[in-house]
């Protein structure tokens, strides 16, 4: 095998630490020798079973060992995985397995929108079922009697190794190609960028599915971690856990981090072995970083995409709590600059711009669509569509996605900007601000608002509070809501929100 394949990161993990715990879940606890094992059985499982270099491979599975088994298995014999979010519906799942036509589909029973595509999709060879919830003895049934010796492959570098499907809220889900090489990168910028070591603990309760998740399976092998892996989140038993499991690291989105913070602040947390909470995936509340570093925790923010292969920087509070709030900086190996959006033009620092970043971090290319990715990838570099700026000392501020930038009688007006404005307010719990149509001004912004529990504020006292400090064509509406709508990464959808705001007119 070649250098920077990842099924090869495995074999040489168990080499150095087979004793080691390396996945530990709710059910089953494995070292690096007996997870290596599993792997190599159901790598000889795929190849007796036809499953050949290039063929996809598809999941939909909780967090459970046969997901990171399954991924590596398929990576030993050059077969690329595809991640399915289990939140999706029938006809969306449909449309990711006829774009991407894998030739076995491993599903968890528990999802039911999977069982009308059983039987109906002619290009599946073979449909599994890994669990019954947190039941995975009929997977290791399963492939019980294969040998479990190291399977013989031809498989390089720059082959894909994984397919994750965008959320298709602009269109159709696009395929994110990642090889074996941005896998193995991203791994590695993560290993020199933050303080990892070896025996670490991470927990995930966020779905592996995502880019994070893919990464870090890797990210353990290099670094000789064990995963602690749970199918959901709790806010009590997650410090139950952390506590029980001596968790040294973990990965949040704000939401969570939230539910965290509330309970640090009433309870009295015992995690002695905690040394970060790594929390992305959209702007993570400044408050939130500050308030669990007041109290001893240690908040890592990160700012990444799937077509950059997770991270693409970090803030960290050793960067020093004045930049707090910043998305921090680059991780090892990536290059970053701010260009105007129309010309291209790098653009000093200060000056807000689309974010562009290059490195061995940059996706392969979307699956079957040149198009898009022309789009996207412009000579080497890799255009996010975010709207940030850079400031004096190389810090990274994401101010927003350049598709929610809201154009209010010409003036642009940035939502998230709007947003960390009325969270400063005691009694909202979260925010979201979009823009609604308007006949004359093109634009107005609405402000969608969760309440703490028992508070109370009135509309009007919101906006006074924002025009005090931003002018008043930032906001122009607020409307109370129960809970904003949320994809399973915990991101706002602001798409729904605008059809909402849109339907009921400005
Ligand atoms: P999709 O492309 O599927 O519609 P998505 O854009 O959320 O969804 P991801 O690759 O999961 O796709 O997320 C990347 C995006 O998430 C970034 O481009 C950025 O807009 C946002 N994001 C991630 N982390 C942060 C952060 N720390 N601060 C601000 N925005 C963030």
């Amino acid at each position: 095998m070649t250098n920077g394949v990842i099924g090869d990161l495995l074999r040489h993990r168990t080499r150095l630490s087979p004793d080691l715990e390396a996945v530990v879940t709710p059910t089953r606890r494995l070292t690096y020798r007996e997870y290596n094992e599993i792997v190599n059985r159901l790598a000889h499982f795929l190849l007796q079973n036809n499953v050949q270099k290039g063929d996809r491979v598809a999941i939909l599975s909780k967090n459970l060992h046969p997901f990171p088994v399954i991924y590596l298995a398929a990576a030993k014999i050059g077969a690329v995985t595809v991640p399915i979010n289990w939140r999706q519906k029938t006809d969306e799942i449909k449309y990711i397995l006829e774009n991407c036509t894998p030739k076995v589909l491993f599903y968890d029973g528990d999802f039911k929108q999977v069982t009308p595509l059983l039987g109906s999709l002619p290009f599946i060879q073979q449909e599994i079922r890994i669990a019954n919830g947190e039941d995975t003895t009929g997977f290791e049934h399963l492939i019980q009697g294969y040998p479990a010796d190291e399977p013989e492959a031809d498989v390089e570098e720059n082959d894909p190794a994984l397919i994750i499907y965008t959320s298709g809220t602009t269109g159709r889900p696009k395929g994110v190609v990642c090889t074996h090489a941005n896998l193995d990168s991203g791994a590695n910028s993560i290993v020199r960028t933050l303080d990892l070591r070896y025996r670490d603990r991470f927990l995930f309760v966020t779905p592996l599915f995502h880019i994070s998740g893919m990464v870090f399976i890797i990210t353990a092998l290099a670094r000789g971690i064990t995963l602690v892996l749970n199918t959901q989140f709790h806010p009590v038993q997650i410090w139950n856990l952390i506590e029980s499991e001596k968790i040294t690291g973990m990965f949040s989105v704000p939401s969570m981090l939230n539910y965290m913070y509330e309970m640090v602040k009433t309870q009295d947390i015992m995690a002695p072995t905690l040394r970060m909470i790594i929390c992305g995936g959209s702007r993570v509340p400044e408050h939130l970083i500050s308030g669990m570093h007041e109290w001893g925790f240690h908040v890592i923010q990160v700012y990444g995409a799937t077509e950059f292969t997770g991270a693409a920087t970090f803030w960290m509070p050793e960067m020093g709590m004045k930049s707090c709030g910043s998305a921090g900086k680059p991780v090892f190996s990536t290059e970053m600059k701010i260009v105007d959006p129309v010309t291209g033009e790098a653009l000093p620092p200060g000056e807000i711009g689309e974010v562009v970043c290059r490195g061995p971090l940059t996706f392969a290319g979307y699956w079957n669509n040149p198009e898009a990715t022309e789009e996207v990838i412009r000579n080497g570099w890799y255009h996010t569509r975010d709207v940030g700026y850079m400031d004096d000392d190389g810090f990274l501020y994401v101010v927003d996605r350049l598709r929610d930038m809201i154009i209010t009688s010409g003036e642009k007006v940035f939502p998230a900007q709007v947003e960390s404005v009325i969270e400063q307010l005691e009694e909202v719990a979260e925010v979201a601000v979009v823009g609604v149509k308007h006949p004359v001004w093109g634009e107005l912004a609405r402000a969608y608002v969760v309440l703490k529990e028992g508070a109370r504020i009135t509309e009007e006292e919101v906006l006074t509070h924002a025009r005090k400090h931003m002018a008043d064509h930032y906001l122009h509406e607020v409307e109370f809501v129960k809970e904003l709508p949320k994809n399973s990464m915990g991101k706002v959808m602001k798409h729904v929100l605008r059809q909402h705001a849109n339907r009921q007119g400005a």
